[in-house]
Formats: C-alpha cells, structure tokens, sequence
C-alpha cells in the first residue's frame, strides 16, 4: 500500500485503540476549524461511471473537492485517494482523528445504469441526525446554494442510511450533485464550469453556517506561494494565516537546503 492508502489502515488502527471512533470519547484539546473534504469512491470503482463510459463518479467528485479545498482558507483534510477506493470504516476514522469540525462527502448520482430523466440535486443527513441540529443546517445550506448556483432540480435534504454519515460524530452531510446517468447533467458533470460551479456553492455553505475563511479575499501571490509550497512539501498548507515561529521557520528552510541537496546531488 502506498501513501495515503497506507495512511489510512494506519488511522484506523489508531483510531480504535485510542476509542476515537466510538462516539463516547470526547476530545478535550483546542479544537481549530477543519473540515474533512470526502471525494466519494476511488478511482476504479466499479460501475459508478456515466452510462457510455465517459466519466468515472470518482473523477467528478474529486474535480470539486479539490477546488473546494483550494477556495478554502483553513484547514481541510482529505479522506480520500486518487490511488484507491478508501474503506468508508477508515475515511470516518481519518476524520475523526483529525478532530475535524464537519464531515462534507461529495458524489454524483445514478439510477441504474442506463440513460433515464432522473435529475436534479440532493443532499442526505443520517436518519439519526436531530430536528435543528448542525447537519441539517449545514445540508439545507448545501442544498439551497447548489440549487441556485447550479439551477438544477431541487430535490430536496433527504436523511439517508449512509455509513459515512451514520458514523461521523461531527455534523456530516453526503451532497448528490447530478445524476451520471441524465444526459445534460452527464454532460454538465464533466464541465470544469459545473466542476466549478458546485465547488463554489459548497463553499458558500461552509461559509454560511460556520463562517470559514474563503480565498477569495487572499491575494493571488499568497495563494500561488502557499500551492507552491504544498507541492515542494515544503508545508502541508495548514493554518495559512497563522504567525509564524523561528523554529517552523528554521525547520522550512532546512527542508528547502535538503531538497537544494538532492537536487545538486
Ligand atoms: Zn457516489
């Protein structure tokens, strides 16, 4: 197993031994905001695919989280892998572990497996989630921006018996974004404008409801220096507006001469 595959067994493990997947434990450190981005299935699921073969579910969801993430600016943890399907028991435990404040799992849908007028957008909380609580609110958020940026088909905040959904302790929401198996939301669904356009809208929700910082207020230099570095491994890009220590700072600038190093070397 590679990266994040291997990362995510890892979790799992650890999630259990310290009972951070049992919804008794409560965690007492600080918690900052962070928010667990889930791009549904891998890349070689089977079915989970537009009827002609066109377009693999996984691509689609995981075009959006990665632009969900980019408009971000806090903190977000993948539960995903563009390597492989993640089990659903691990994506929770990674979530968990990382103490993030909600759980946002992004898929299209189908009906079966020929073309058919099925269409529009849904978004599911658990059948356990209460009357009022945060999922919801977050889940009629989603819904309600997806629908006006998108304007598809409302089809409404539906409580669905998902394992990711039931087994989160944080608020979570699963979000449908159109149906691989209707032919203008197929086509709509391999656009980078529609890719786009349900990035920003899920963005809009998570600024609504718990009032994260977008990078639409961030200058391009910062957002440009901080993917930079990201890619570099430089940083993970956590906690971008944070001051800075003289020992992160030293520790930045011994992974840049070490990398320096292999290069020359
Ligand atoms: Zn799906």
């Amino acid at each position: 197993m590679m990266g994040r595959d291997r990362d995510a067994f890892f979790y799992m493990e650890v999630a259990s031994i310290f009972g951070w997947d049992r919804p008794h434990c409560t965690w007492s450190g600080a918690l900052a905001m962070r928010i667990a981005i889930d791009a549904g299935h891998g890349p070689d699921t089977p079915g989970k695919r537009t009827p002609d073969g066109a377009m693999r579910e996984y691509a689609f969801n995981a075009a959006v989280a990665d632009a969900v993430c980019s408009m971000l600016d806090v903190d977000t943890v993948r539960v995903d892998d563009p390597t492989c399907d993640v089990p659903l028991v691990a994506r929770v435990a990674m979530a968990h572990q990382a103490q993030a404040t909600c759980y946002m799992s992004i898929h299209a849908n189908a009906v079966g497996t020929t073309w058919n007028d099925a269409q529009g957008i849904e978004t599911f909380v658990s059948p356990s989630a209460p009357e009022g609580g945060q999922a919801l609110v977050l889940a009629r958020a989603v819904q309600k921006h997806l629908v006006a940026v998108t304007k598809r088909r409302d089809r409404g905040v539906k409580r669905g018996d998902l394992y990711v959904l039931r087994h989160t302790r944080m608020p979570s929401c699963l979000v449908e974004c159109g149906f691989m198996t209707h032919r203008d939301e197929a086509a709509l669904l391999q656009s980078d404008a529609y890719r786009h356009q349900c990035a920003r809208a899920i963005v809009l929700a998570l600024k609504e409801v718990y009032g994260v910082n977008t990078t639409t207020n961030t200058p391009q230099w910062a957002i440009d220096a901080r993917a930079w570095a990201m890619a570099q491994g430089l940083t993970d890009g956590s906690d971008p507006k944070g001051t800075v220590t003289r020992e992160q700072m030293w520790a930045m600038l011994q992974r840049f001469a070490k990398m320096q190093e292999r290069k020359d070397g």
